[in-house]
């Protein structure tokens, strides 16, 4: 493998607001040297695209109302098909960021605890069915384990297991440029909320271990990257604390009342609308 410091600081710009398919579009984005982010505009999780010596690789595929925009922007913007993505990388077993899986030909590759539900069409957690989005037949090729390396070329990404919004969260991190896309486990300004087969516990723990990583910037699945080590350390650090803040005051309610008195935070599990 090719071990390559960073390039000199490199700023983010905008390639294209998709207006042909509204707010089914998706706003691309470079956001490092053969990076792209395509940005969900409202429903769905961004996808992320690398440009690899050896290998083409997409996180996510997004959910499946803008994949005319994904390949639309692709095939315009980028100058590959679809056909050119050698490997998926799902961060979790979302519909929202697994659906558009069936339009892709290459491997798709999760970690083991989605892959499951995946192959299982497990609808309590993949909320295909809630969201009126069919789910079954998706096949998992690789399954995934913490640590694990994929080797693009010039480009390294390192799995790293971060359990908490569901059990087969990952992020995926690249040691060398010390960037890392967080799925759905760190947001900018928010916490994550705990779904089915989550724990708040582990998404703590998780939290923890992303801290021990040196980051320079991280690219989540929803809402804005944050660029900047300090300030990727304050959003990572700000989100332990609210994390366990949030678990304390529910526990502390559950020791101090009857338990039938007790309902879960909206964040854990009785959320009154969906945001996955
Ligand atoms: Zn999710």
């Amino acid at each position: 493998m090719t071990q390559r410091k960073d390039e000199t600081i490199f700023t983010p710009r905008l390639i294209k607001k998709d207006d042909i398919y509204g707010k089914q579009g998706y706003i691309l984005n470079l956001i490092k040297p053969n990076v792209y982010q395509f940005h969900a505009k409202g429903a769905g999780s961004h996808v992320y695209l690398i440009i690899g010596e050896d290998l083409n690789v997409l996180i996510d595929t997004g959910i499946i109302s803008k994949f005319n925009s994904l390949n639309y922007l692709l095939t315009t913007e980028v100058g590959l098909k679809i056909e050119d993505i050698n490997l998926v990388i799902n961060t979790h077993a979302h519909f929202d960021h697994i659906s558009s899986n069936a339009y892709l030909h290459c491997p798709i590759a999760a970690h083991r605890w989605a892959a499951t539900k995946i192959q299982h069409t497990d609808e309590l957690i993949t909320k295909g069915k809630k969201w009126g989005v069919d789910l079954s037949n998706l096949k998992i090729n690789i399954w995934l384990e913490d640590r694990n390396i994929i080797d693009l070329g010039n480009v390294i990404l390192k799995i790293i297991e971060t359990p908490g919004h569901t059990s087969g969260c990952i992020c995926i991190y690249e040691p060398y440029q010390q960037y890392i896309f967080t799925g759905d486990t760190l947001f900018k300004g928010a916490i994550t909320n705990i779904y089915e087969s989550g724990s708040i516990s582990e998404y703590i723990n998780s939290l923890q271990i992303l801290n021990t990583l040196k980051i320079n910037c991280f690219f989540p699945s929803h809402g804005n990257y944050v660029l900047g080590e300090g300030n990727v350390q304050h959003e990572i650090e700000t989100s332990i604390e609210n994390a366990k803040m949030e678990l304390e005051s529910f526990v502390h309610r559950l020791k101090s009342k009857p338990l039938k008195d007790v309902k879960p935070p909206p964040s854990l599990y009785n959320r009154e609308e969906e945001d996955l």
